[in-house]
């Protein structure tokens, strides 16, 4: 049953949906509705389920093993990633029990694909945890080299890697074809996901954006600086935020204007920016049309957007303006008792169930026992 506590809710009459063998119709080309779930600290905490969230995503399906199943058309919308759409998917699956595609997935690096025709044949640096490499590759970049991979190619350029006792294994593709070599210029700088060493990434993108790609080499024009998200603190195991890639921009930023003569020039994605909202809306269309095949939707009635982080989630609702509605859960990095100050949510939950539970009531959807 819905909790009706500490709600702070807009008014809004929804539009009347019916249901036949399990999946939704309605009378307009307008499809009801679709949701897209922020990750971490709405569903996943410290790489465990959140209390209620496999239950939640269980009523979105009439089989939550057969994702051509899907009652309603649903995506997974982070500022995360560091892995293709393929691999996260494969994770989440066996992380929260219901079968997810790689076309749900809408991580923070998946609007570098809108990059590919610009870049496919340049020399990238990619830099992050996980895979950077390998996410670039599957997007259709060709010449992609990875920061660890980079750094082999000069010698002393980061004077206190000595110090600096762990190992990583980030995605050093010594099998490639694409051999790097420190003769060629970098052309763009793209940063797939969270840093790991802020010291040494932060002194090579100097190195490397103020030499117009030449590190070790006299002042050159700077190289295209992407971000895949803009994220000041994210809500992971520890009990406070940690800081995120928009923390690692503010120190590069800050950092690069201080010893260079030409402010830093970039692009971030991610939530909260508004072109990422309206492309997981071109994503739920066609999962839309997945669940419902004989009719060619226009659009939304409604699109619920379920995060944790007023400052993305929230704010990047709001921005992308109807049929949009925020809601705001308690499991992350919101904590407050009524609403956030600044950026005030469509809806306050405790947590992602309690937010699934509202929408299949507000659309007079049944829920299911699975
Ligand atoms: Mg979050």
């Amino acid at each position: 049953m819905l909790k009706n506590t500490r709600t702070a809710m807009r008014s809004g009459t929804l539009q009347r949906v019916c249901k036949n063998g399990g999946r939704l119709f309605h009378s307009s080309a307008r499809y009801p509705l679709g949701i897209a779930f922020d990750i971490d600290g709405v569903l996943v905490r410290g790489g465990q389920p959140i209390e209620g969230a496999c239950k939640a995503l269980q009523q979105l399906f009439v089989d939550p093993q057969d994702p051509c199943q899907i009652r309603i058309p649903h995506i997974f919308l982070t500022n995360g990633g560091g892995v293709p759409e393929s691999v996260k998917a494969l994770e989440l699956s066996s992380l929260l029990g219901v079968k997810i595609l790689p076309q749900q997935l809408f991580l923070g690096h998946t609007p570098f694909k809108t990059l590919k025709d610009r870049f496919e044949s340049a020399n990238v640096l990619a830099i992050g945890k996980g895979e950077p490499c390998t996410v670039m590759s599957s997007y259709g970049y060709r010449n992609v080299v990875s920061m660890e991979e980079y750094v082999e190619h000069f010698k002393d350029i980061d004077p206190l890697a000595k110090y600096k006792k762990w190992s990583t294994n980030n995605d050093i593709r010594k099998n490639t074809k694409n051999v790097y070599s420190s003769n060629k210029a970098i052309d763009a700088v793209f940063v797939v996901s969270d840093p790991v060493d802020w010291g040494r990434d932060i002194q090579v993108l100097c190195d490397v954006l103020r030499s117009g790609g030449y590190p070790g080499r006299s002042a050159g024009n700077q190289p295209y600086l992407y971000f895949a998200a803009d994220d000041l603190e994210y809500q992971a195991a520890f009990p406070v935020e940690r800081l995120g890639m928009g923390a690692f921009r503010i120190a590069l930023e800050s950092i690069y204007n201080g010893i260079s003569k030409t402010p830093l020039v970039y692009t971030s994605f991610g939530k909260p920016s508004v072109p990422v909202f309206r492309g997981s809306e071109i994503a739920l269309l066609k999962l839309a049309e997945i669940v419902k095949p004989d009719v060619k939707h226009g659009n939304f009635a409604r699109l619920y957007m379920i995060g944790d982080n007023p400052y993305t989630d929230i704010l990047g609702a709001k921005q992308a303006g109807a049929p949009w509605f925020s809601i705001l859960t308690r499991t992350g990095c919101f904590k407050g008792e009524d609403n956030h100050d600044q950026y005030k949510a469509d809806l306050v939950v405790d947590d992602v169930l309690e937010a699934v539970q509202y929408i299949m009531k507000e659309h007079k959807i049944e829920l299911l026992q699975h």
